[in-house]
């Protein structure tokens, strides 16, 4: 594979940009790259385990002379860096994030860019529970899906530089416009977070009842929870303060459903939902079949 870019810098070094920098070394896929966090102790450990070629105590020393920036922080914290980051840009470099919400992505960072550099946001389908520097896997990205939002008029070859690295990287890449990517994962993703933190909180507030009967018994389906609502609290705190509209777009929908089961239940209207459960299981077995999930019910997360 011929290397695609001289020098890619990532700003914040979590389980995304450790698993992207991995999964570029082992592609061969870039010359040199850069990193730095927020904290001196991301940094001390970054360095440690050698995640980059070279980690900087700023971000604007990390992207200084990079073809290639990614923003790896959480989406609240996107439009502080790419202000801290815009004057020390290259010409022609290239700038994408990995945030889990596009819309908002856009508006923060599209206005501090300046006009020598491309902008294209963008989005692995791909994660786990865990955080920080140490997370990372050269694996994570392999047969997932990296959406790319770039806005009206961006740079043809800009764009196809980016997509042939994520391809590098093992994903496959689909061009989405922000708001529609926005209401796809609040279906697929955010949502599906939501109900998990919710359920843990319930069978939190169960325990007091019934001592450790819920731990004990968690693995019947309640550890799959247990599991997706583990993941990151600032992360997902933004994921919903920026993803509003569609999140209770979906929410509603949902409520809806579940007050039509609650409904079902109390009348035992059997036909109603076994009619439910078998058509939501030919969306479990189309999941399966594209690829994007395994039998183990394991929310397609731990992938390792
Ligand atoms: P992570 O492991 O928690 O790492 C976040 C990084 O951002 C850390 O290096 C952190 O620095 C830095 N950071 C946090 N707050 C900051 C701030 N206010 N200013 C500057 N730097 C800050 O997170 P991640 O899972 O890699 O997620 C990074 C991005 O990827 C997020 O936008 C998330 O929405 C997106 N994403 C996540 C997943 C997932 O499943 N985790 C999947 C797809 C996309 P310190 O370590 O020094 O605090």
């Amino acid at each position: 594979m011929t290397q695609l870019y001289q020098r890619v810098a990532f700003v914040g070094l979590g389980l995304i940009a450790s698993s992207m920098a991995l999964a570029m070394r082992r592609g061969g896929l870039v010359a040199e790259t850069t990193g730095t966090a927020r904290s001196a102790e991301t940094r001390a450990i970054a360095t440690e385990i050698a995640l980059v070629d070279r980690v900087t105590d700023t971000a604007a020393q990390a992207v200084q002379g990079a073809d290639l920036v990614v923003l790896c922080v959480p989406v609240g914290a996107m439009a502080a860096v790419a202000a801290e980051i815009a004057p020390h840009l290259a010409r022609g470099a290239t700038v994408t994030d990995v945030g889990s919400v596009k819309q908002a992505v856009n508006d923060a960072v599209g206005p501090h860019m300046p006009d020598h550099v491309h902008f294209i946001p963008g989005h692995p389908l791909a994660g786990t529970e865990h955080s920080g520097p140490r997370a990372g896997f050269a694996e994570l990205f392999d047969n997932r899906w990296t959406i790319l939002t770039p806005p009206d008029g961006t740079d043809a070859d800009a764009l196809d530089r980016l997509t042939r690295v994520w391809q590098g990287i093992g994903a496959q890449v689909d061009v989405m416009d922000p708001a529609h990517h926005d209401l796809v994962l609040a279906v697929t993703s955010h949502t599906p977070h939501l109900i998990a933190y919710t359920m843990v909180g319930v069978a939190d507030d169960l325990r007091r009842v019934t001592d450790s009967e819920v731990i004990k018994y968690s693995a019947a389906g309640f550890r799959d929870f247990t599991r997706i609502a583990a993941s990151d609290p600032t992360m997902w705190r933004d994921v919903f303060l920026t993803n509003k509209d569609a999140t209770l777009e979906i929410l509603g929908r949902f409520t809806e459903e579940l007050f039509a089961l609650q409904r079902a239940i109390r009348r035992g209207d059997g036909d109603h939902l076994h009619a439910y459960f078998t058509r939501t299981r030919a969306i479990r077995r189309g999941i399966i079949d594209a690829g994007q999930d395994t039998d183990a019910p394991d929310f397609g997360r731990s992938n390792r």
